[in-house]
């Protein structure tokens, strides 16, 4: 199938193009055509799936015959609302409003929390037809005056399933409640549980679905494997890796932010070019981290699950889980990163004793064991029994229910107390960490 047969004008077709896609994927070979008769839809995918395009570029299209190149703000009203649940998929999502729509006169913006609020005032001043945001900055535009949704067409909900497990179901409600009942409405999520039904009932009409991402099934071109290991080896066990493997672009996942923090910072000592994506780090800091990253000048990545939610790096070669996620579904999430488009990619999971029931949920929910493999001079320790997981001050994602909850992580990359585990780090001569090490 091409996307000739799609239905989408020739403005799309071109920037679609342009852009060297030749075969729509299945989430916009099945959503386009829906959307584009005006239905609401409910649409199962998740990043990497194309997803963005799937909603981005019928939207354009039904927006499209009353674009217009005038100056007055009062010509370009605010006729489309997409939020994201966190600001790097927001600033994504935009992207490719202005990559698909880059041969139609309409415009876009971004407004997200973390950054100074008045240059998106003045955005919003001079008007802008389609708007990227997160929940709680838009209500604080709202409440001052700056937003007016008399026009809204089309609204998107964009990883509702993130959006609710970080506790923003009222601030969508809240939303909600100021938008014209007459819109279209679209709902993305990778999965769709009690609360996601709840809230699709109460936002789409007669909503069709597509799904291309059937709940608890991860990606089949990824390879997966488990390396036990001592929770005290992780670090060590991942510097080894990094530089004894061809592993050029490495996304690694922390339970926390002070782990992500802790375990760049060692792998800096370790003379690994890193940096780390978080919560606590200020919005150009993620630009700047995730534009290293994509450009190669970092080779390593590491990221709490919602700082990584939603990053677009196409065909990312190889995630580690430095530590298993709470939330088996994560797991899912994670490894969503690598494989994409196509390629294949590499998902290893380095897993100590306290982390055997996490492991147990993850493999009854992909319903197969994963392989293991116990790397030379990393073998466990099997004396040394499993100990409470700690999830550290306040959790990963700042205002992540899952991740901030009180039990403690003694697992590898432990937060606030990690002294002795990055002695025992340091303690170990390279040659023993790092027994092919270049
Ligand atoms: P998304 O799931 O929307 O985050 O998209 C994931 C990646 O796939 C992005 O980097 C897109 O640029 C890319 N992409 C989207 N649609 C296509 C397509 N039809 N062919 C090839 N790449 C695509």
């Amino acid at each position: 199938m091409s996307f000739d047969t799609l239905g989408l004008m020739p403005e799309l077709l071109r920037a679609v193009r342009e852009q060297g896609y030749e075969i729509p994927t299945p989430v916009q070979a099945q959503a386009i055509p829906i959307i584009l008769q005006r239905r609401d839809l409910m649409a199962g995918a998740q990043t990497g799936t194309g997803k963005t395009a799937a909603f981005v570029l019928p939207m354009l299209q039904l927006m499209a015959p009353a674009a217009n190149t005038s100056a007055s703000p009062a010509r370009h009203p605010i006729r489309a609302l997409v939020l994201t649940p966190t600001r790097e998929l927001a600033m994504q999502v935009e992207e490719s409003v202005r990559t698909y729509g880059k041969h139609l006169p309409l415009r876009s913006t971004t407004i997200f929390g973390g950054v100074n609020i008045n240059p998106q005032i003045k955005a919003l001043r001079a008007g802008v037809e389609i708007l990227v945001a997160t929940p709680g900055r838009l209500l604080d535009h709202y409440q001052q005056g700056t937003l007016h949704f008399g026009s809204l067409e089309f609204l998107v909900l964009d990883e509702a399933d993130r959006m609710l497990d970080m506790g923003f179901i009222r601030d969508i409600k809240k939303i909600l409640a100021l938008l014209p009942t007459q819109r279209q409405s679209i709902l993305c999520s990778a999965t769709f549980g009690g609360e996601i039904r709840e809230l699709a009932a109460s936002l789409l009409k007669d909503p069709a679905s597509v799904d291309v991402a059937p709940r608890n099934t991860a990606a089949s071109l990824v390879r997966q494997m488990v390396l036990p290991v001592d929770r005290n080896r992780k670090k060590a066990l991942l510097s080894y890796l990094v530089r004894t493997r061809p592993m050029e672009q490495v996304l690694v996942f922390t339970r926390t932010k002070h782990g992500a923090n802790h375990l760049s910072e060692q792998l800096e000592r370790d003379g690994i070019p890193c940096s780390s994506i978080h919560g606590n780090k200020s919005q150009p800091q993620r630009i700047k981290a995730l534009e290293d990253f994509k450009a190669g000048n970092i080779q390593v990545l590491v990221a709490t699950d919602i700082a990584a939610r939603g990053l677009d790096i196409d065909q990312l070669p190889h995630v580690v889980n430095f530590e298993l996620p709470h939330v088996a579904e994560d797991y899912i999430h994670r490894i969503g990163r690598t494989g994409r488009a196509g390629s294949e990619g590499e998902a290893l999971s380095l897993v100590c004793v306290d982390e055997h029931k996490l492991l147990k949920d993850i493999e009854k929910l992909l319903k197969k064991d994963l392989p293991k493999q116990v790397i030379p001079d990393f073998e466990p320790d099997p004396s040394i029994k499993a100990e409470p997981i700690v999830t550290g001050r306040g959790g990963s994602g700042g205002r992540a229910p899952r991740q901030s909850g009180g039990r403690p992580s003694t697992s590898g990359g432990r937060i606030s107390s990690s002294r002795s585990e990055r002695g025992s780090v340091h303690a170990q001569p390279r040659t023993r960490t790092s027994p092919r090490g270049k």
